[in-house]
């Protein structure tokens, strides 16, 4: 497919970068070619639009960039999955943020603004946990590992449904942390996570591995 041979000689690799030894793939001149910029979307859109996908779900930041054009394309919902202390869930903010409260003008801000949340949540938070089991404020995140440490990625609970069939959308999957924590989260939540589509791939780091059983669809591999 010339469409490939487009895609891969459209994407820049910079050397040391963000640190020495690393060999960067930039998808920002791919970007740059309409052609191959559009040769991408199509392609993943020929491989999805008859798989009754609901949930385009892609991740901070350059799944933001390929997965809305194939939502759209397929007519899917997008859902963005953050870094974590984006999302504006209700209770992950105050809860989570009162910890940076260290003042005590702050921390007075914070037991009265605690005590309002308190106060004002009681009644729907009590029928979100017995009720509906599910909240469209609720930030949910899951952990992984890194090379040195670990990172989070979170996302809206009332985003999906359980039953939904999803595709995890990422430029690019290395060691396949990022992939295997966006399914976690989706699968938690009842998602049915079909496949997961990256442009690159890079194979030495056997992150189709660690996705075990998952599907994955990748554009171009680079070594
Ligand atoms: P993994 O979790 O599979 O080890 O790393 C994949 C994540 O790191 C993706 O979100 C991807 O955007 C980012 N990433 C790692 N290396 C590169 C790279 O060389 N180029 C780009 N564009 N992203 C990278």
């Amino acid at each position: 497919d010339d469409r490939i041979s487009r895609i891969s000689s459209s994407i820049r690799v910079i050397p040391d970068f963000p640190k020495p030894g690393i060999m960067f793939q930039d998808i920002t001149t791919l970007l740059l070619d309409p052609k191959a910029f559009k040769d991408t979307i199509d392609l993943f859109v020929e491989r999805y639009k008859d798989k009754n996908i609901n949930v385009v779900a892609g991740v901070e930041a350059r799944g933001f960039i390929f997965g809305p054009p194939i939502a759209l394309a397929i007519g899917a919902k997008f859902v963005p999955m953050r870094k974590p202390k984006k999302l504006p869930g209700i209770a992950y903010t105050l809860l989570v943020h009162s910890c940076n409260y260290y003042n005590l003008f702050s921390y007075l801000t914070y037991i009265t603004s605690f005590s309002v949340f308190v106060i004002c949540a009681f009644v729907p938070m009590t029928y979100y946990y017995t009720v509906s089991e599910r909240g469209c404020w609720e930030v949910i995140s899951e952990e992984y590992s890194l090379e040195y440490g670990t990172d989070k990625i979170e996302m809206h609970v009332g985003a999906v449904q359980p039953g939904e069939r999803a595709v995890v959308v990422d430029d690019l999957i290395a060691t396949g942390g990022t992939l295997t924590a966006a399914i976690n989260l989706l699968e938690r939540v009842g998602v049915e996570v079909v496949e997961c589509a990256c442009v690159i791939e890079l194979p030495e780091l056997k992150g189709r591995d660690r996705l075990g059983e998952k599907q994955l669809f990748v554009l171009v591999s680079s070594t």
